[in-house]
């Protein structure tokens, strides 16, 4: 007889289909199926009651660390309350006004609503809608094209998918490409022109950004998308100088920006926004994970003053706007997001991101930034990365084919510590909860580096 266990895991194969995941290897058995049971701070255990440090947050999203109470009081108060009402027509709850209040408080400056929805994609959906209408009330109904860059991610919905930039998203999903274009990413470790600066490597991504505006025309771009720091397209900080660069384009054209901070909102970087991080000035900013880290699904547009002047014209004009999820500002969802704004102020998690992040950072770069085929240990606050590369003096890299980084994260897995390989085949990525502590990272390090010797 089948112990439970194995008996789940036989459902699994035979019933659930996972996102992201080979279907056919999963189905036959091929792939590991490991059921997780419980959670404490940054370590996680499965129903075999084995025990892993999860440096990847599960996907960059349990910010606070597993087993807080206090989301969890907040989640059951509220279901027992009222488990559900619509915001539709002005409704709201005490949670998600409160909620729309505490981000506006620590959003970056000019913010003015918060419109909520469940997932990272269709707050990005949202965003496209809200800016095509934005445009057609200013009666400028050509500037609808919107720019991101290859290597983004902004989720995988129709639209969505289309705007991020990792081929795996598009193959075989006949997703609109028009009126989506994908500019350079500024990725400094790949650069084509090995002579040029930071500030030069960012000048030139600028200058590639312009030159498609205006082959394009100016008058059909609306807006630019982009994260903070590039996330599932390999943990790639903006090399000196970018976003003010890009920033600078953008004024000039009268292009919106779209800030993606589904990954770096909430603390990430060691701020509480990437934007403050970097200088941007977003006129819509993408939330999601870490506003609940992942306690309950909500996500949300924050949108800038300027946009939010526009949409009430559209208002005035054209009546309610038709746009609305039924699960949007779910109350269960905002008190989740609540109790967790608040733990992140009472822990101090966005300092000790700042801390902790540089401290891991480096004691990564001293225990595998010497291997020849490290070529880069990179990150910004508490995202970091390891990528690989077949020869470290001759530039040569692998091919994703190679699955490095599948090899190394499966060896690190063996070794108690969860990073993620990335989609490209050669990064490590690592994004653990903000409250890991020095001791924590020096673990994930050494394991690290064994995992690293064990592969190459
Ligand atoms: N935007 C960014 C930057 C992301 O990293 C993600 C997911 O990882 C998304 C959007 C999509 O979010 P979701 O998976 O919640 O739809």
């Amino acid at each position: 007889m089948l112990d439970k266990s194995n008996e789940l895991a036989a459902w699994d194969r035979d019933h659930f289909f996972h996102p992201s995941t080979h279907m056919g290897m999963h189905a036959r058995g091929e792939t590991p199926t490991r059921i997780m049971a419980g959670g404490e701070g940054v370590t996680i255990w499965d129903t075999n009651g084995r025990k892993s440090i999860d440096a990847f947050a599960g996907l960059y999203c349990v910010n606070v660390g597993y087993g807080r109470q206090k989301i969890a009081d907040a989640i059951a108060e509220q279901a027992r309350n009222l488990a559900y009402y619509h915001a539709y027509v002005g409704h709201g709850t005490d949670a998600s006004i409160r909620l729309a209040k505490m981000i506006i408080d620590r959003a970056p400056q000019g913010m003015s609503r918060v419109y909520f929805g469940q997932s990272g994609s269709d707050a990005n959906e949202t965003n496209i809608k809200l800016i095509w209408y934005y445009n057609n009330v200013l009666g400028r109904p050509e500037k609808k094209k919107i720019i991101s860059r290859w290597r983004g991610y902004h989720g995988s919905g129709v639209m969505t998918g289309s705007l991020t930039g990792l081929a795996a998203f598009h193959n075989a999903f006949d997703l609109p490409r028009a009126p989506v274009l994908h500019t350079e990413a500024p990725y400094y470790f790949r650069r084509e022109d090995r002579s040029l600066s930071e500030e030069q490597f960012s000048q030139h991504c600028a200058d590639k950004l312009e030159e498609m505006i205006l082959a394009e025309g100016p008058d059909t771009i609306a807006a630019f998308i982009g994260e903070p720091v590039l996330g599932t397209g390999g943990v790639v900080p903006p090399p000196a100088g970018y976003w003010p660069k890009i920033q600078a384009v953008l004024d000039k054209y009268d292009i919106l920006l779209v800030a993606d901070e589904v990954v770096t909102g909430f603390g990430r970087l060691g701020s509480m926004f990437g934007s403050d991080h970097y200088g941007m000035r977003p006129d819509l900013i993408t939330i999601a994970k870490g506003l609940t880290s992942a306690y309950a699904p909500l996500s949300g547009v924050i949108v800038g003053e300027k946009m939010w002047e526009g949409l009430v014209k559209g208002s005035d004009e054209l009546g309610p706007i038709g746009h609305g999820w039924t699960y949007s500002a779910h109350p269960i969802c905002a008190a989740a997001g609540v109790a967790n704004l608040e733990l992140i102020d009472e822990l101090d998690l966005v300092t000790n991101a700042g801390e902790v992040g540089p401290w891991f950072r480096n004691a990564l770069q001293q225990a595998v930034g010497g291997h020849r085929n490290v070529g880069e240990v990179r990150g910004e606050g508490l995202l970091a990365a390891v990528e690989f590369v077949k020869d470290r003096d001759d530039r040569t890299f692998f091919d994703a084919a190679d699955k490095i980084g599948p090899q190394v994260a499966a060896a690190l897995a063996e070794r108690g510590v969860i990073g993620r390989a990335m989609p490209q085949g050669d990064i490590l990525g690592f994004a653990p909860p903000l409250c890991l502590t020095k001791e924590e990272a020096d673990t994930v390090v050494a394991k690290t580096a064994d995992a690293v010797k064990s592969v190459l």
